[in-house]
């Protein structure tokens, strides 16, 4: 697979203990929206039993200049060394991998279902299926605990109130999310019916946390959607 240098250009914090991270697109890199990458550090100053790289979905899309990627800051040795970084820092980018991409059919309607750092490769395939210019309709199921902890929520909601054929339905799962005015607590049959006239018609994304993954996964299995409309991804270590 190959590897590119790539250089730190900037971080910013995008939600509540999660940063994203920005480098310049290597010239040869070419990669569909909701792929993943491996970044590795180089000669860090300490590790861990993981290594010195991470699997990490690539939250930009292929028409934007930068890459960028998002993560949650935990106390791995990893996190701990990236979220120090300074810009102009040089790592190793490889890949791209996976096959958690759009489906080549531009009319079934695509359901995202997601939580939290799970947006990551969300953001990239929304965000094309927008400027794609097709017809069909875009839904995003978002759960988080509250909106704060909610990375690229804004953003998401700006690029979809434009758009007739977008809806994004974002739900706060955490008893106390003050002055939140959306769905609450998580995605089950109900809030899916609410949004959905035919459950069976959509392609449907599911990824992030795997117990998430699995339980969204359960559901659309006791609605009868077939197997083969149903794409997954989940994110080992969450
Ligand atoms: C396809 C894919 C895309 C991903 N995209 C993102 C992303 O965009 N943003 C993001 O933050 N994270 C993403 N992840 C998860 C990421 O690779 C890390 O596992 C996660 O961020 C936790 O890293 P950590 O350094 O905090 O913890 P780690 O030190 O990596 O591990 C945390 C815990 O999980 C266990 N663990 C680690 N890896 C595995 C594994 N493969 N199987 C079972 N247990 C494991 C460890 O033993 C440990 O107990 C993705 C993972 C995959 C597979």
């Amino acid at each position: 697979m190959a590897s590119y240098p790539v250089f730190l250009k900037r971080k910013q914090q995008v939600a509540d203990g999660t940063l994203a991270f920005y480098f310049d697109k290597p010239a040869d890199f070419v990669f569909k929206a909701g792929q993943c990458v491996r970044l590795v550090l180089i000669d860090p100053p300490e590790t861990d039993g993981e290594g010195n790289g991470r699997i990490l979905s690539l939250a930009s899309t292929p028409a934007e200049a930068e890459l960028m990627v998002a993560t949650r800051i935990r106390s791995s040795a990893f996190k701990r060394v990236l979220s120090t970084l300074a810009p102009g820092t040089e790592l190793t980018l490889k890949g791209p991998y996976g096959d958690f991409v759009l489906p080549a059919d531009p009319h079934a309607p695509l359901v995202f279902i997601t939580g939290g750092i799970g947006i990551t490769p969300v953001r990239s395939m929304l965000l094309q299926a927008l400027s794609d210019g097709e017809e069909r309709r875009l839904l995003l199921f978002y759960a988080n605990r509250r909106p704060q902890d909610a990375p690229f929520l804004e953003e998401l909601q700006q690029a979809c109130a434009g758009n007739a054929r977008c809806t994004l339905v974002a739900t706060m799962t955490a008893p106390s999310a003050p002055g939140w005015q959306g769905e609450r607590g998580y995605v089950d049959e109900a809030m899916l019916a609410r949004y959905l006239d035919d459950v069976q018609a959509p392609f449907y994304f599911l990824d992030g946390p795997p117990a998430l993954v699995a339980a969204m996964r359960a559901l659309l299995g006791r609605l009868g959607v077939a197997e083969e409309r149903v794409r997954t991804e989940e994110f080992a270590g969450y």
